[in-house]
């Protein structure tokens, strides 16, 4: 696996990789990486014939006040995960090296970006579209890999392929979770063993939930206040929202019907994580 720095020379690569017809998988991250990132890279192995993980703590998509500064890195440690579940090439541009001085071009995907994180991270998602279309112009992927636990990022950058005619498919995967349920997070580093036993109530809320369901419950405000009352249960738990909404479009629902997203994002001392299911409901 190389490791490659500068966008001048993973462009020359690309270039030499799709003279001779290959296929290019990839695989945008923020590094840090666990199971659930591994899982990606294993399924863009499967799809293409050469997969590029990027890693790359992007400012931009960070908020005053938030992790970016802190957020976890372990190079090292990454390049022998990401080369052991399959990757042939990590990017890892510095931050210089993505927003040179004199930088002043954002995309900005309207509306469904204002729901759910969008309301409590403004200007988030304007970080994550701007970064990953300049990636998607680096590498140019045939496809590209995203994990179905930032449900909204899947949603929005989906928007954006399609309004912005771009030549990639995009490929959501599923949530990769601990034993006991934790959707595996870069950020759950943050927890405290007390909050990491505390944050098990996020999936078990939502494994309830979609129990509710199954059984026949299609009233969208009794299930919400349901998840909302068994994680109020938990002390730790500091919640920013608990919404129930449409897959494609992230407006609430009155009542379940078609492809439904339930998602949550929830404070334990300095880690917000997020979780969500999603569900076709007939
Ligand atoms: P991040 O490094 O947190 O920006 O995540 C990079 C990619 O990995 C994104 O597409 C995430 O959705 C995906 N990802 C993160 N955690 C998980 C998980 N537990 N299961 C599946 N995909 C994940």
């Amino acid at each position: 696996m190389q490791i490659i720095e500068t966008i001048a020379e993973l462009k020359s690569i690309i270039k030499d990789f799709k003279n001779t017809g290959k296929s290019i998988g990839f695989v945008p991250t923020m590094g840090y990486l666990h199971e659930g990132h591994l899982s990606l890279i294993q399924k863009a192995k499967e799809q293409n014939d050469i997969v590029v993980i990027s890693i790359f703590v992007n400012p931009t998509q960070f908020g005053k006040g938030e992790d970016f500064e802190s957020y976890p890195k372990n190079l090292e440690k990454d390049a022998l995960l990401a080369k052991e579940a399959g990757a042939d090439i990590l990017f890892h541009p510095s931050v210089l090296e993505m927003y040179p001085t004199g930088y002043k071009t954002f995309v900005d995907v309207e509306s469904i970006t204002n729901a759910l994180c969008g309301k409590s991270r403004p200007g988030h998602f304007k970080g994550v579209t701007t970064v990953v279309t300049k990636l998607f112009n680096i590498v140019t992927p045939n496809r590209a890999y995203f994990g179905q636990k930032d449900a909204q990022q899947v949603a929005v950058i989906e928007q954006m392929v399609r309004d912005l005619n771009m030549d990639v498919e995009i490929i959501p995967c599923p949530i990769i979770r601990e034993k006991d349920g934790l959707a595996m997070s870069s950020r759950n580093v943050y927890l405290s063993a007390e909050e990491r036993k505390a944050a098990l109530i996020l999936s078990r809320s939502l494994f309830e939930a979609k129990e509710f369901i199954d059984r026949g419950e299609k009233n969208a405000e009794v299930i919400k206040t349901h998840i909302l009352n068994v994680i109020r249960q938990e002390p730790l738990a500091q919640i920013d929202y608990v919404e129930i909404v449409n897959a494609a479009a992230l407006e609430n629902v009155t009542t379940l019907e078609g492809d439904i997203l339930i998602a949550l994002a929830v404070r334990f001392g300095k880690a917000r994580l997020i979780d969500n299911i999603r569900l076709e409901v007939l």
